[in-house]
């Protein structure tokens, strides 16, 4: 079988002529089918290489198939498409998760991506010039190999003193799906960034007893500015030095996110964009969550010092009675146990020293691996591209 794909948006120099998905014959295996892994699928195909996408559930976008009900995209559409397909024009600017999961499934479609399903990936192991790859039953060697599993596998759950004594529930956001479970309660989310910003939200637009705990300095921003997505911004600004693009936008900011102080948070010393670039955390893009702080809905207090069994004491010394706590406290990647023998292409906590090019085993790719300030996905489209190039490359020598 022979496809035709649409060439002229990947920005590559591509083939027309496209092979079919052989799990013998791979010039390139992908571990994952989300965003990354079906950008890579389709950017490095472009370019003529045979490519078997190798996905351990049973659909494309697995993980944005269990995000919370609420969640919409909080980058813009126009900024958030894969190579060689827009987000299609009848989609909402801040598509929903629903139509994210329509989005990577016409995405698959449309590059006749066809993963392999069930395909647990246990070890990415090199084997000579090529990389074994361990999945059970598919199993299969390949000269390069793009390690886009994601960070859903690996949520961050920080522990405090007394927290075995403590009486409620304690989840991570990811396990988080809507208020439902929680009417009735005092809930407390530990954590404001978006996830946990937008599940507070969530949970005070049903009424709920919400509190949020903050335990550091944030920075905020409003999901526009003058009409256009805040993304946008970051993007047109790319170029510019991190420390003068946040100074050029710091009084617009202040002006449309209002006093922090007065909400009881404190705004970070450095900007925005060199949060991302110093720390790897990507600012609050507020979607309401400020207006409810400000009218009472959501209460905030400082970080957490210990648990006791009713609730928790904070820093600050005050304390607070609660039926559930939700950690949206954020995710940390770990290729450890993927790529038990490849230790040089990884930091001690197994986070890869690089994503979207080279690494130092040739052959080997990671995307989807950094925050950037100018989206996520964005971000997967360029690496995407990036490696595809390279394993040309590779493959072809
Ligand atoms: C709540 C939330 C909201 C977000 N909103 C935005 C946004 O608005 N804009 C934006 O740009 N970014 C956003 N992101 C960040 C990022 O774009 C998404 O998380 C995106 O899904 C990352 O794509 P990915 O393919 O790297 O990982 P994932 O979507 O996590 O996909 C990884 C895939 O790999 C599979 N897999 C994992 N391990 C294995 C294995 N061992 N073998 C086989 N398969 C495996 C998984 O099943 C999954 O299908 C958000 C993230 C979260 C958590």
């Amino acid at each position: 079988m022979v496809n035709l794909v649409a060439t002229r948006d990947f920005g590559l120099k591509t083939t027309h002529l496209v092979p079919e998905i052989n799990m013998e014959n791979a010039d390139v295996a992908i571990v994952g089918a989300g965003p990354a892994g079906l950008a890579c699928a389709a950017s490095i195909r472009a370019l003529g290489l045979r490519v078997t996408v190798l996905e351990k559930s049973d659909a494309v976008g697995a993980v944005w198939r269990r995000h919370y009900d609420r969640l919409h995209l909080h980058t813009d559409k126009g900024n958030s498409g894969l190579p060689g397909l827009p987000m299609p024009h009848s989609y909402p600017r801040y598509p929903s998760r629903a139509q994210v999961v329509q989005y990577l499934e016409s995405y698959a479609k449309q590059f006749n991506l066809e993963p392999v399903f069930g395909a647990n990936v246990r070890s990415v192991r090199r084997e000579g010039s090529n990389w074994q790859i361990e999945a059970g039953e598919h199993s299969l060697v390949a000269p390069a190999v793009v390690v886009a599993t994601g960070w859903a596998d690996f949520p961050y759950e920080p522990t405090w003193p007394g927290q075995d004594s403590y009486q409620g529930s304690i989840i991570h956001s990811s396990a988080y799906r809507n208020p439902a479970p929680y009417a009735g309660k005092r809930v407390l989310v530990v954590g404001f960034g978006n996830s946990g910003g937008e599940i507070a939200l969530d949970l005070a637009e049903k009424g709920i007893d919400v509190s949020l705990s903050v335990r550091g300095p944030v920075q905020i921003l409003p999901r526009e500015l003058l009409g256009l997505p805040i993304l946008s911004w970051a993007i047109a600004q790319r170029h510019l030095p991190a420390r003068l693009s946040d100074f050029i936008n710091a009084p617009a900011i202040r002006l449309a996110v209002g006093s922090l102080r007065k909400l009881g948070l404190q705004r970070a010393s450095i900007g925005p964009r060199r949060m991302v670039e110093q720390t790897g955390r990507v600012p609050l893009l507020d979607v309401g969550t400020l207006a409810k702080i400000r009218d009472g809905s959501i209460k905030v207090n400082a970080g957490i010092e210990r648990f006791e069994p009713g609730g928790v004491h904070f820093s600050d010394g005050k304390q607070g009675n609660f039926d559930a706590v939700i950690l949206a406290t954020g995710f940390r990647p770990d290729a450890r146990k993927l790529l038990p023998e490849s230790t040089g292409v990884y930091d001690d906590t197994g986070k890869p020293f690089v994503t979207g090019g080279p690494t130092s085993e040739p052959g080997l790719f990671f995307c989807g691996f950094i925050t950037s300030p100018n989206g996520q996905f964005r971000e997967i489209g360029i690496e995407a591209k990036r490696i595809a190039a390279h394993a040309l490359r590779h493959v072809r020598g």
